[in-house]
């Protein structure tokens, strides 16, 4: 397993392609961008390390038999996904932010899929896919889910777009390999991962078979150009700011990645073409990555929560009776969260001979709930926090002799707390609320957005039986069948 370090230059010796404000970028690890955001991965990488979570962190794959990071561990049963949950939730408390380790969850739905396809047809699709995982848990390499395409005019399928390209697709094929074309979106830690795991972004149709390509490319294989997308910290950054980032160690970074006619051997192809098998696919890897949003934003949560205690008890007003009941519905949401996380994972049922898979019906609640109830959790925070949230002075403010006595005296909450203390808390349930990669946009959009989760919920709920056996006791109870 890789330390955090040994991660850091691992990554540095990648020499991708990336563009940031317009310009080409070389000293790619320390543009004030990408730091943080490779610092928060590399301590992922060393939370292996730490003899304390050992317990936690560390397993054996059931593929090699050798001792991996979790974080590379395809479930092996209901146990294993709980915990992923609960080792989800720790990173993203002690980052407070994205932990970006979730690539993992893809594993057994593609064990799963190629596995059948070859049975079907004769494909070898799923010994590539058991070699690919093997090495991405021997080498601990951090993939990137390559999945959401630009998909212009969303209700023309993807082969009838008027740019072809708006789905990532095949656009050639030879005996050695495929040739990609396209682009992904909002690639959360692109820049930071070894590996690209290209997924569909939806359910394609016949006639789509070229927009229907599973398959892992090196981050920086030739013709991938990373670009950079513009976030709200994006100046503070570069103008070198601390207390104004109000996540001083941790960041993230997205970007739009582009596929200019990358080539693909097939060793690295797990799906080429075959359209039917998509939508259970799809939604299995729904199912894998949804619960992980309970233990993700609890864990974001957890860090909201504390700083708006510490907002609270700067006003003088911690132990006021609606203050704690504000902060008791905060914690509700966050626990209702986890525990919906923790519900799917605890269901989860088997996928014969490749993992263990979450129950759909409560993995998609559990993401649709929180779609919605991050905001409950924002509105708290700011309730609790006052107009200061935003109207908070800088940090140059406060550093300028001029102006400084006068912040120092009008700023401040309770006496024995400096000004700069308070604006530090500011800064923090900001950036956690609507910063760079905030809990609030991961939670609306990240990993589907809350519409797609609620359209699976319904229609995966409708084929349990326990909705056949509810109309039957709603209709008996009411008398229509007797
Ligand atoms: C913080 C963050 C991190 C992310 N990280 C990643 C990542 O690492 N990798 C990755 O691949 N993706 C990532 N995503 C992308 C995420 O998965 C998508 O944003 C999400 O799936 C929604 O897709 P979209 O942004 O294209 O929105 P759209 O699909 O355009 O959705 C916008 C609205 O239109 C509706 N809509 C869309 N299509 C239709 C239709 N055909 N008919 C009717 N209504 C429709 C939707 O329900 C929604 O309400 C990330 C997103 C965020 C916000």
């Amino acid at each position: 397993m890789k330390t955090g370090k040994e991660y850091i230059d691992s990554i540095k010796a990648m020499n991708f392609e990336l563009y940031i404000d317009g310009g080409k970028i070389t000293d790619i690890y320390n543009h004030p961008q990408i730091r943080p955001a490779v610092d928060a991965v590399a301590e992922t990488y060393d939370f292996a390390f730490r003899p304390e979570l050992q317990n936690q962190f560390l397993t054996k794959s059931h593929l090699t038999g050798e001792t991996i990071s979790r974080f590379q561990h395809v479930p092996q049963s209901t146990d294993d996904l709980i915990r992923k949950v609960g080792i989800t939730r720790f990173a993203n408390r002690q980052l407070g932010c994205c932990s970006f380790r979730c690539a993992q969850n893809i594993f057994a739905p593609l064990l799963h899929t190629t596995g059948k396809i070859d049975k079907d047809k004769g494909t070898r699709y799923h010994e590539n896919a058991v070699n690919w995982i093997k090495r991405m848990q021997k080498e601990d390499l951090l993939g990137c889910p390559a999945i959401t395409d630009p998909k212009g005019d969303r209700r023309i399928q993807a082969c009838k777009q008027p740019d072809r390209d708006m789905y990532l697709r095949v656009v050639d094929k030879n005996k050695d390999g495929i040739v990609l074309r396209g682009a992904k979106l909002c690639q959360t830690g692109a820049i930071l991962s070894h590996e690209k795991l290209v997924l569909p972004c939806t359910t394609h149709r016949a006639g789509d078979e070229d927009y229907t390509v599973v398959c892992a490319v090196p981050g920086n294989a030739p013709g991938i150009i990373h670009i950079s997308v513009r976030q709200p910290q994006d100046d503070r950054r570069k103008e070198g700011a601390e207390i104004d980032l109000g996540n001083i160690k941790y960041g993230v970074h997205e970007c739009i990645v582009i596929f200019n006619d990358v080539f693909v051997p097939w060793e690295r192809v797990f799906m080429c073409g075959e359209v039917e098998y998509l939508d259970e696919f799809n939604n299995m890897f729904g199912a894998c990555h949804r619960p992980t949003t309970g233990g993700c934003k609890s864990g974001w949560a957890d860090v909201l929560i504390a700083a708006t205690e510490l907002m609270a008890a700067n006003n003088g007003l911690r132990n006021a009776s609606h203050v704690k009941d504000k902060l008791a519905d905060m914690i509700a949401v966050s626990e209702t969260m986890f525990s919906c996380g923790i519900a799917a994972a605890a269901r989860g049922i088997e996928l014969p001979g490749s993992g263990y898979l979450p129950d759909p019906v409560l993995a998609n609640n559990a993401k649709y709930y929180i779609s919605k109830a991050v905001y409950e959790l924002i509105r708290l925070a700011e309730d609790i926090t006052g107009g200061i949230l935003s109207c908070c002075p800088g940090e140059k403010e406060l550093k300028n002799p001029e102006i400084a006595r006068y912040l120092e005296r009008f700023v401040k909450g309770v006496d024995d707390a400096p000004a700069e203390h308070r604006i530090r808390i500011v800064r923090l349930i900001e950036n956690i609320s609507w910063g760079l990669g905030s809990i609030l946009h991961s939670a609306t959009h990240g990993g589907g957005s809350g519409q797609a989760c609620k359209m699976l919920l319904y229609e995966f709920s409708q084929m349990m039986p326990y909705r056949k056996e509810a109309l039957q006791s709603a209709s008996k109870l009411c008398g229509i069948v007797k």
